[in-house]
């Protein structure tokens, strides 16, 4: 069974949800940008790798906590300041505006 890294699931999700009520908070929306406040994110929070079914449901649950679920949308919103401040964009997105 591959080592599952269930925190970056968790961000990627959080970041979907964050940026689908507050999609204003991030000045771009391309692909790339998303990617880089989900690699962001994820790299300041600690790291849970699991490698059975077993030991992603008991990460799982620890996730939900309230204190960590605070840090990750601290850590969101980190990101997302830190890719507002220097974007990197993807090289194929459309120009807006
Ligand atoms: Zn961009």
């Amino acid at each position: 069974m591959p080592v599952h890294n269930s925190v970056l699931d968790e961000v990627q999700y959080q970041v979907k949800c964050y940026l689908a009520r507050h999609g204003a908070a991030l000045d771009c929306a391309c692909q790339r940008c998303q990617e880089d406040v989900v690699a962001l994110a994820a790299s300041q929070l600690p790291t849970r790798y699991s490698t059975s079914p077993k030991g992603r449901v008991l990460i799982g649950v620890e996730l939900q906590s309230k204190q960590v679920q605070l840090d990750i949308l601290q850590a969101i919103l980190s990101a997302i300041e830190t890719v507002n401040q220097s974007p990197r964009h993807d090289p194929s997105r459309r120009i807006v505006g």
